[in-house]
C-alpha cells in the first residue's frame, strides 16, 4: 500500500510540476495570445554574412540580441533574378516572387504609357508636400530620377501584403505604418491598407502621399518643423571606434570608392552646410539617414500608440544607408564597416525603445534584407581576382554584330527601344511593322548578346513564354523575375563580377541585381516574443517571411504567397 501510495504521489507532483511548468513558459512568453505589435525591420543591401563578418565592431542590445537571443536562418537566399530594391521589399512583403507580385524591377517599360515608369509612381496621388518630389537636378537614385510623374502608391503592387492581411483578419482595428528613406522601402512594406512615410531629399523632410492621407497628422508636422535633418549641418560621418578595431582600418583610401561631390573616399566625410545642393544626399550616403529613420519611427510609435493595446500593430522599417553606403564605397570598406558598427547602435536604440514602450516579450520581430551586395572589382583585383570588371552599356548598340543584325531584319536604330537594366525592350511596333516575327527577332538579339564578354545570358521573353529553355536553376530564377505585362523583352545576365557602374555619369563602386549568391543572400532573423534562441543552416527563403508571420497571428496568408511557414517560429 505503501508503495503505491508513493507512486501515486510521485506521479501526482510530476503532473503538478509539469502543468505548472506549462502555465509559467506560457505567461512569460507572451502576455496575450497575440503580439500586441510585428516590427519589419528590412535592412537594405544587408548580405547575410555582413553583421557576423563585422562583428568585432558591433556592441550588446543590437544584431548582438538578434544574433544570439533570437532565431537566425543563416541561408537564406532569394530565388528571383533581379535582385533589386522594390523587387525585394515586396518579396519580403508579400511572401512571394515577382511573376506574382508584379514589381519585376525598379524601372519598367509600360507599353501603354510607352515610357520607362518608377515602380510606385502614381500620378493620382501627389505628395502632401510641395517641392518634396524627386528633384530630377539632384537626384542622383538612378531609379528615382526614371519617375516621370510625381506621386506614389502601392497600387502597382499586384498580391496582398502581410500589412494588408493583418488589416483584413483584425477588422481594420490594427494599426499599419511603413517608414524608410527610400519612398519604396517604406510604400512596399505598408501595403495597400497602411500608412508609409519617406524621406524627401528635396524638402529634407518625412513625406507622404494623398494615397495615404488628405493632410499630415499633426505630430509629422511638428516633427518635420523641428528641421532634424539640419542638426547635421557643419558636421561628419566619423570614425564611431578607433580605427585599429575595424578589419579595414588601416585601408580608408580605396581607388574605387567613389567621391561623391566632396564627400570624400576618406574618413570624416563632411555632410557641408544644410543649404548645399547636395547636403540631404549625403545624410542618405552615411548612417545619418537611418537615425533619422529611427527618430522619425520613435515619435510615430508613441503618437500612434503602437502595441498599446490586445491588437497586434505592424511597423515595418526599412533602413537605406547600407545599400547607398555598399553602392559608393564597396561592401568591403572602412565605410561599410562602420556603417554596420553605426547600424547595429541605431538597432539597440530601436529595441531598447520598443522594450520600454511595448515590452520585447509583446513584439515580435523579424528582420531581412531585400538583396544582397556584390564586391567591387577594385577589391577583388587586390586580391588577384582579375576577372571582374564593370560592363561598358554604350558597346552593346555599337557592336558590328548588333549592327549587322538591325541590317539584317532591315531595322535601324531603333531596334532596341530602351534597355534599363536587367532588361532589354525592343521596338515591338516597327518589327511588326516589318511584317518580322516578334519570337525571331528576340531569340537572333539574345543569341548575338550571349557572345558579349561577361555576359552570361540573355534570355528572350518569347522563349520563357514557350518554356522552351534547359530547365537550369538560373532559368528559374528568371522565370520567377517573368510578368507578362512588365518584363522585357530579353533579360539580361552578367557574368559573376561583372556590372554596370556608370549610371549617366554617376559612377558607383560595386552595383546589386544579379541572380549570383553574393546579391540573393540575406540574413532572416525573428526575435523577441519569448522565442527561443536558435542558428539554423538548412535553407530557406525571404519568401517565408510574410507566410510565417501570418501563420504566427492565425491568419491566411497574402494572396500571392509561396513560401512556408518557418516551423521553428511556430513551434513554442
Ligand atoms: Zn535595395
Amino acid at each position: 500500500m505503501l508503495t503505491v501510495r508513493n507512486k501515486f504521489s510521485v506521479a501526482h507532483a510530476i503532473l503538478v510540476f509539469a502543468l505548472v511548468v506549462l502555465l509559467v513558459a506560457g505567461t512569460s512568453a507572451r502576455a496575450g495570445d497575440q503580439p500586441k505589435l510585428v516590427l519589419q525591420i528590412t535592412v537594405d543591401a544587408l548580405r547575410g554574412d555582413l553583421p557576423s563578418r563585422f562583428d568585432n565592431v558591433l556592441g550588446d542590445g543590437g544584431f548582438r540580441y538578434l544574433m544570439q537571443d533570437g532565431i537566425h536562418y543563416t541561408n537564406a537566399h532569394y530565388q528571383h533574378a533581379n535582385t533589386e530594391t522594390i523587387v525585394g521589399h515586396v518579396s519580403l512583403a508579400t511572401g512571394t516572387v515577382p511573376a506574382a507580385h508584379g514589381m519585376v524591377g525598379n524601372v519598367w517599360y509600360d507599353r501603354e504609357l510607352d515610357r520607362l515608369v518608377y515602380n510606385i509612381e502614381d500620378s493620382d496621388y501627389g505628395l502632401l508636400t510641395a517641392g518634396a518630389d524627386v528633384d530630377q537636378q539632384t537626384e542622383i537614385d538612378p531609379t528615382q530620377k526614371a519617375a516621370k510623374v510625381d506621386g506614389r502608391s502601392p497600387n502597382n503592387t499586384l498580391t496582398s501584403t502581410l500589412s494588408d492581411e493583418m488589416a483584413i483578419h483584425f477588422g481594420g482595428r490594427s494599426k499599419i505604418f511603413a517608414v524608410s528613406v527610400k519612398d519604396r522601402g517604406a510604400v512596399s512594406l505598408a501595403g495597400h491598407a497602411g500608412k508609409a512615410f519617406w524621406f524627401s531629399k528635396a524638402s529634407g523632410e518625412f513625406v507622404t502621399s494623398n494615397y495615404y492621407y488628405d493632410k499630415y497628422p499633426d505630430w509629422v508636422i511638428e516633427w518635420n518643423a523641428r528641421k532634424p535633418a539640419s542638426s547635421y549641418s557643419g558636421k561628419s560621418w566619423e570614425l564611431m571606434h578607433s580605427s585599429s578595431k575595424y578589419l579595414f582600418g588601416d585601408a580608408d583610401d580605396r581607388a574605387w570608392e567613389a567621391d561623391f561631390a566632396g564627400f570624400g573616399r576618406v574618413f570624416p566625410h563632411a555632410y557641408g552646410a544644410a543649404d548645399d545642393k547636395y547636403f540631404t544626399t549625403k545624410l542618405t550616403l552615411s548612417p545619418a539617414g537611418d537615425e533619422l529613420t529611427l527618430g522619425f519611427a520613435k515619435q510615430l510609435m508613441e503618437e500612434e500608440q503602437l502595441g498599446q493595446d490586445d491588437v497586434p500593430d505592424y511597423l515595418a522599417i526599412s533602413f537605406s544607408s547600407t545599400d547607398y553606403v555598399g553602392h559608393i564605397f564597396g561592401a568591403s570598406s572602412l565605410e561599410s564597416e562602420d556603417n554596420i558598427a553605426r547600424l547595429d547602435r541605431t538597432l539597440a536604440e530601436l529595441f531598447a525603445y520598443v522594450d520600454e514602450k511595448v515590452g520585447l516579450e509583446n513584439t515580435l520581430i523579424v528582420l531581412s534584407a531585400d538583396h544582397g551586395q556584390p564586391e567591387a572589382p577594385g577589391y577583388l583585383h587586390e586580391l588577384g581576382i582579375d576577372k571582374a570588371h564593370y560592363f561598358d552599356t554604350d558597346a552593346l548598340d555599337k557592336a558590328p554584330a548588333i549592327a549587322a543584325l538591325k541590317k539584317q531584319f532591315g531595322i535601324g536604330e531603333e531596334l532596341i527601344e530602351e534597355y534599363f537594366h536587367p532588361y532589354i525592350y525592343l521596338n515591338r511596333e516597327l518589327i511588326r511593322e516589318k511584317g518580322l516575327d516578334q519570337a525571331a527577332v528576340e531569340n537572333a538579339v539574345a543569341a548575338e548578346l550571349k557572345k558579349f564578354k561577361g555576359v552570361a545570358d540573355a534570355v528572350s521573353s518569347s522563349a520563357l513564354r514557350t518554356a522552351s529553355l534547359p530547365d537550369t536553376l538560373l532559368m528559374r530564377t528568371i522565370l520567377r523575375n517573368f510578368h507578362p505585362k512588365r518584363s522585357g523583352d530579353i533579360f539580361l545576365v552578367f557574368e559573376p563580377d561583372v556590372f554596370i557602374n556608370d549610371f549617366d555619369g554617376l559612377v558607383v563602386a560595386s552595383t546589386h541585381g544579379s541572380p549570383w549568391r553574393y546579391d540573393t543572400f540575406v540574413p532572416v532573423m525573428f526575435a523577441g516574443a519569448g522565442l527561443p534562441a536558435a542558428k539554423l543552416s538548412r535553407a530557406v527563403t525571404p519568401y517565408d517571411i510574410a507566410p510565417t508571420l501570418a501563420s504566427y497571428l492565425g491568419m491566411k496568408p497574402p494572396s500571392g504567397a509561396v513560401g512556408n511557414p518557418l516551423s521553428e517560429v511556430l513551434s513554442k
